[in-house]
């Protein structure tokens, strides 16, 4: 019965527990409402007077003092010292947008002679060895075979190199006593008559005639392998251009290399030139149309056309550059054919020259990268291999590097003067 009783006692508890619970919970759902918020309306205009800065004061108008308060804040307000403006703080103008800065490239007239001490620090030991050589005392057997040596080193080519040799054995015999002065006169001659003198070195970018008769732009297309500094040259040879007062446009025709496209036009945005670009892997003879189609609808001076330059197989090249060039052409002619040659590469260059050679008719040769070889006889030997002139020569990254060929300034740089 106690047992019983006991039992209802704890369920009567237990159920008055319960309860208090539900109601409270209750209750904490039946909290006052908040006041009701203003009504939402995104559309409502802004209320100028609570958002708009003060008006500025016009002309003529009276600036209206600041209040105490604002004042009292300002002058509490310590001023960095350092920074504390003596006159009067200039009104800020108004943000420009940012134009993209155009460079203004060096003119390129002497540039050789500006670069001529990196061709001196690369080349020394061709121009100062063989002058060194020729100064011995004693002209034996075994100093001309180190004159031939030096000349073969330098890849001035084994043919060029016996008739300089040939060419300075009579010389030589004929002057009797050398004075240092006699031998570098001499030297001087036989080098710049193994390079040539009297050769048209000139990049041809002057307008041409179009199919239907009208002017068109000079077109040059740029060839060369892959690496050798053929989309840097193209970006050189539009400032170039562009320091000798032309306007170019840029076709990206390298659709092969995945980055030659934006780093082309990197460098004509540099210069205000117009990139011409396709998708990555695209048709390079449809680029290099639309270029030419660009440069005739701009009206600009020349259109410089990168290549890809890959070389799987001479099929595969020639298919793809006579392409190119063949597109090119139902605009009008071509005005010039450069290939890159990298010096550093020395006999594989000449054998990418022949190759080239065979599939383009190349009309000029850019040797890049004379900066970091003491190879500078590839001039002598790709001249002979190609029967076509070197028209530029690179002497560094920088983007004024690249510099017209002039054999004068070159074989002082290689002899000292
Ligand atoms: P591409 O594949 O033939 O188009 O080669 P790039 O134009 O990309 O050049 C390959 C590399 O050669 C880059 O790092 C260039 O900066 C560098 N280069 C190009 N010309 C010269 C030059 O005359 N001298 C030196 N030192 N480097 C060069």
């Amino acid at each position: 019965m106690e047992i019983v009783i006991l039992a209802v006692v704890i369920a009567v508890v237990v159920l008055g527990a319960i309860s208090g619970l539900v109601v409270s919970g209750r209750k904490k759902k039946q909290l006052p409402p908040s006041p009701p918020a203003a009504p939402v309306t995104p559309s409502a205009p802004v209320t100028p007077s609570v958002t708009a800065p003060p008006a500025e004061p016009q002309v003529g108008e009276e600036a209206e003092a600041p209040s105490d308060e604002s004042r009292r804040t300002i002058e509490d307000t310590p001023l960095p010292v350092a920074e504390a403006p003596e006159a009067e703080a200039p009104v800020a103008e108004p943000a420009a947008p940012p134009a993209p800065e155009i460079e203004v490239p060096e003119p390129t007239a002497g540039r050789l002679v500006r670069l001529r001490a990196r061709l001196s620090r690369s080349q020394n030991s061709l121009g100062k060895g063989l002058l060194t050589l020729l100064s011995r005392e004693h002209l034996d057997e075994d100093t001309w075979e180190e004159i031939e040596e030096t000349l073969l080193t330098a890849d001035v080519g084994v043919a060029p190199t016996q008739e300089l040799v040939e060419r300075l054995r009579e010389r030589v015999k004929v002057l009797g006593t050398r004075t240092p002065a006699d031998l570098r006169t001499l030297l001087r001659e036989e080098l710049l008559a193994l390079i040539g003198t009297d050769t048209d070195r000139s990049v041809h970018t002057a307008n041409g005639v179009g199919n239907g008769g009208d002017e068109i732009p000079g077109v040059v297309m740029v060839v060369g392998v892959n690496g050798t500094g053929k989309t840097t040259t193209t970006g050189k040879l539009a400032r170039v251009l562009v320091a000798d007062g032309k306007s170019v446009v840029l076709g990206a025709a390298d659709t092969f290399r995945a980055a030659a496209a934006d780093q082309l036009q990197t460098w004509g945005e540099r210069v205000g030139a117009r990139t011409v670009r396709g998708p990555e892997g695209g048709d390079p003879a449809s680029i290099a149309f639309d270029a030419v189609k660009e440069g005739i609808a701009e009206s600009a001076d020349v259109v410089l056309i990168d290549t890809a330059g890959r070389l799987h197989t001479k099929t595969g090249l020639m298919d793809e550059l006579g392409k190119v060039k063949r597109v090119v052409e139902k605009h009008g002619p071509l005005g010039e054919v450069l290939l890159v040659l990298d010096a550093t590469t020395g006999q594989n260059g000449l054998v990418q020259a022949r190759v080239f050679a065979e599939v383009v008719d190349i009309t000029g040769v850019v040797l890049t990268k004379l900066d970091g070889t003491a190879k500078g006889g590839i001039i002598v030997a790709v001249q002979r291999e190609l029967g076509v002139p070197v028209k530029l020569v690179g002497l560094g990254e920088g983007a004024d590097d690249l510099a017209p060929f002039e054999p004068e300034a070159f074989v002082d740089a290689l002899i000292g003067d």
